[in-house]
């Protein structure tokens, strides 16, 4: 499968990797948004939250765990989290993902 995201997770690619476990890694955005910008991603490929499904529900809910768990590794104060659905929702990669920013 040609996609990027699978190809960092894989470690066929390379990424500024912050954070990583079992199921989740988080990298660098190669074009910073913020001063922190992480790229949060499930391994499992999901296209997008709109292909989710209920069997989805768990790592969903921990999607948003790890967020705050990296955020507290990053010792950041406060964060934004933002996820594009879709093309026009402005979803570039095809990969579900939630972006994590800060100061
Ligand atoms: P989306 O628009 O899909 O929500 O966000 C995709 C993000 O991935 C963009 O902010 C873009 O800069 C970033 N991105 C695209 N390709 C790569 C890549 O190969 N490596 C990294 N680290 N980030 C990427
Ligand atoms: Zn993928």
């Amino acid at each position: 499968m040609d996609c990027i995201f699978c190809k960092i997770a894989q470690k066929q690619a390379p990424a500024q990797i912050a954070y990583e476990d079992d199921e989740f890694i988080a990298f660098h955005d190669i074009r910073p948004k913020a001063p922190l910008h992480l790229l949060l991603v499930p391994k499992k490929h999901i296209p997008s939250l709109q292909e989710s499904q209920e069997g989805d529900a768990e790592l969903l809910g921990k999607l948003l765990l790890r967020a705050q768990k990296v955020a507290q590794e990053k010792q950041v104060k406060g964060y934004k989290l933002a996820m594009n659905v879709g093309k026009e929702g402005g979803q570039e990669i095809d990969h579900i993902h939630l972006h994590l920013l800060a100061q």
